[in-house]
Formats: C-alpha cells, sequence, structure tokens
C-alpha cells in the first residue's frame, strides 16, 4: 500500500483527502506545516508527497527547492496558484507533477499513480510465499489462485509479511506498516488482525503459514510438513 504524506494546512482539505484517497489504497499521514512535513519524513518512509504551497511557517516551493534531492520520495504540488509561470516555477522547483485547486480527487488519485509509476519509483509486482501470491498494484491476496477476502489491516499485514518472508518482524515494525504515526495502538489490536489473517490463511489451506515468535514478532514462511 502506497504511504502518502499531505503537507497541508487546510485541516478540512487534508481530511478530505486522506479520507477520499484511503479506499483507493493509499495510507495518508497529515502535516499541517513544513516543520511537521520534515518531521513525519524523518520518522518514516513515503512514497509521494502532496505538498500546498502557503504554509504557516514558510512557501512549499523554497522547501521543495532546499530538500528535493534525488531519491526523496516524488512530490505533487497542490495549490491555488494556477498561473503558467507558477506552474513552470514548481517543476522547476523540484515537483513532479503539479494540480490547481480546485480539483477533482479522482484526478489526483490518477496523477499519484502516474507518478508512482514511473521509472525508479516504487515498483508493482505479484508477491508469492509458498501458494499465497500478493498482488501489491491492485492489493489482492490469493491463496492457490483463489481470492482472499481480506480487511484493510490484514491486507496490509499480509503485504509485510511477504516481503518479509523467511524473516521474523518485529512488533514495532509491524505497528508502523499498519497505522499512522499519530494513531494509538492497543497491543491486542496487532495480535486480532495477526489471529485473523492466520485463520483466513489455514481455511485456504494455504502451504504459508504465519508463526509466532513469543516476544519478538511473526514469521511467515513456507510449510515443510
Ligand atoms: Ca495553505
Amino acid at each position: 500500500m502506497a504511504r502518502l504524506l499531505i503537507i497541508e494546512d487546510n485541516d478540512r482539505l487534508a481530511r478530505l483527502i486522506a479520507e477520499g484517497l484511503g479506499p483507493r489504497g493509499y495510507r495518508c499521514d497529515i502535516a499541517a506545516s513544513l516543520a511537521d512535513g520534515d518531521a513525519a519524513l524523518a520518522a518514516g518512509r513515503f512514497d509521494a508527497i502532496v505538498l500546498d504551497l502557503g504554509l504557516p511557517d514558510g512557501d512549499g516551493l523554497d522547501w521543495l527547492r532546499a530538500r528535493h534531492p534525488a531519491g526523496e520520495p516524488p512530490a505533487l504540488i497542490l495549490t491555488a496558484r494556477g498561473g503558467l509561470e507558477d506552474r513552470i516555477k514548481g517543476l522547476d522547483a523540484g515537483a513532479d507533477d503539479y494540480l490547481v485547486k480546485p480539483f477533482a480527487l479522482d484526478e489526483l488519485a490518477a496523477r499519484l499513480r502516474a507518478m508512482l509509476r514511473r521509472p525508479g519509483r516504487r515498483t508493482e509486482t505479484v508477491l508469492r510465499v509458498g501458494d499465497i501470491a500478493y498482488d501489491t498494484a491492485n492489493r489482492v491476496a490469493s491463496v492457490a489462485g483463489r481470492t482472499l477476502d481480506l480487511a484493510r489491516r490484514e491486507a496490509d499485514l499480509l503485504e509485510l509479511m511477504i516481503r518479509k518472508a523467511g524473516q521474523v518482524v518485529r512488533r514495532p515494525a509491524i505497528e508502523d506498516a499498519l497505522y499512522r504515526f499519530d494513531e494509538a495502538v492497543t497491543p491486542n489490536a496487532i495480535e486480532a488482525i495477526v489471529s485473523r489473517l492466520r485463520r483466513k490463511l489455514d481455511e485456504a489451506g494455504a502451504t504459508g503459514q504465519l508463526h509466532t515468535v513469543r516476544g519478538v514478532g511473526y514469521l511467515l514462511r513456507e510449510s515443510t510438513a
């Protein structure tokens, strides 16, 4: 699932974007200032940034010029400044795309998809462990070709575990992958998601199994039995 940082000081708009993109496969964190954006980027990995320009602690353009070397997540500028010169300035400052407010959520989603498809960006693929397959582009899991019906966090967990197949994944890494940094996580919540996913895999007769490594975390590997 792509992880998106929305740097936008209009709280209502930021939440609308986050709520609209959630069902389209994005996990969104919101930063209300450039300083908050820096803190979020330092704390976690993001696939893309949606950047407003008029922010309380500075201009997004200056921020982009100052801190957007190659290898940073690609940034889409989302602003009311719609003039030709503004758009050229934005792209020259290092933005990968530029969208003018007011905008349609569907167009924002399509532009983000296009941005993430570019070479050198996120690669979408089908990951496999035993007869479990996970299509990261469409977020569809299957066992021996039969689609599994997974809730959002179960799918996030499966994607994480299948990317790290054969390794023990520690609980903090799981919490980080399944929850935004501003969401509280109870210990039982992770246990519950793990046991639901494990039950669905078992019921489907998957040859990959989700093991508990007591006191450490979890491990997905192909059963050798
Ligand atoms: Ca603003």
